[in-house]
């Protein structure tokens, strides 16, 4: 009862708005009339931005949590998300954009999530919030075989690459000098200008540099690892409910042992 009263307190909002927007003269009138009829119970309960459906924003060239596999975008974030999904009786879908552009797309409800194994951090918790973390990631180096760089303190006046906004970028920039990093817009592109000699090392996170380095021959890791993070869901800062109902998902799926089964799946020990 408790909820029918919600389900209705929310459709007399959305049938007020709608009218509102409708006696504004709001500048699509197409809402007003669509919104309304839209409001059966199941996609009241959904997150406003997308009704009924959970978009995913991320960059698919991060294997193993995202990359194609002919045309479908694969990898522990998608299955992880489509899970998610599930849970939530939503449709799934994800978008592919680079990775700089997603925590806009989440905030301006493009996307109602973010997932592209990336890292919590305190500049990207103004922007967005994020979901307890699913997964952990450590900043490696890539290199050359028999290059003269053996550990983190040898990238001093190197020319590192790195993926633009990302935490390996944030570290490169930060330690060893804006004039020292050349950000591509992928991993993929940034490992390609390692091979050609544009840079002499790659800074990202430790599976897709295992990944690019099993792919590319004549890479190799360093021993170091760079910094521990922990990857998580980025979602709008007003959207909390769905925030909820992702972290409840989480734990659930924990809890079964699913979120395990694909990594291990991914990530074969
Ligand atoms: N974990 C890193 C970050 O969040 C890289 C993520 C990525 O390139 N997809 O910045």
């Amino acid at each position: 009862m408790k909820k029918f009263v919600k389900i209705l307190a929310v459709v007399m909002a959305v049938v007020l708005s709608a009218t509102l927007l409708y006696a504004c003269g709001g500048k699509d009138s197409g809402d007003s009339t669509t919104a309304p009829a839209q409001s059966d119970a199941s996609q009241t309960e959904a997150p406003a931005a997308t009704n009924g459906k959970l978009i995913m924003a991320t960059n698919a060239t991060f294997p193993p949590y995202e990359y194609y596999e002919g045309d479908k975008i694969v990898g522990i974030d998608a299955e992880i998300g489509a899970l998610i999904a599930e849970k939530l009786g939503m449709e799934f879908e994800i978008k592919d954009m680079d990775f700089n552009g997603i925590l806009g797309a989440v905030q301006n409800g493009i996307a109602d999530i973010g997932m592209a194994g990336m890292t919590v951090k305190p500049d990207r918790l103004e922007q967005v919030n994020f979901s307890t973390s699913y997964a952990k990631g450590v900043q490696v180096v890539i290199v050359k075989e028999g290059s003269d760089i053996a550990s983190i303190d040898d990238l001093a006046g190197k020319k590192i690459g790195v993926q633009e906004a990302t935490t390996g970028d944030a570290y490169a920039t930060e330690d060893f000098g804006e004039e020292n990093v050349k950000r591509y817009t992928n991993g993929a592109a940034a490992v390609a200008a390692l091979q050609n000699g544009a840079v002499d090392a790659v800074i990202i996170d430790n599976e897709p540099a295992k990944a690019f380095v099993a792919e590319n021959e004549g890479l190799t890791i360093l021993e170091t690892a760079y910094a521990d993070e922990d990857y998580a869901i980025a979602v709008a800062k007003e959207n909390t409910e769905l925030l909820e109902k992702i972290n409840a998902a989480l734990a659930e799926l924990t809890a079964d042992g699913s979120i395990k089964a694909i990594v291990d799946k991914y990530i074969p020990a």
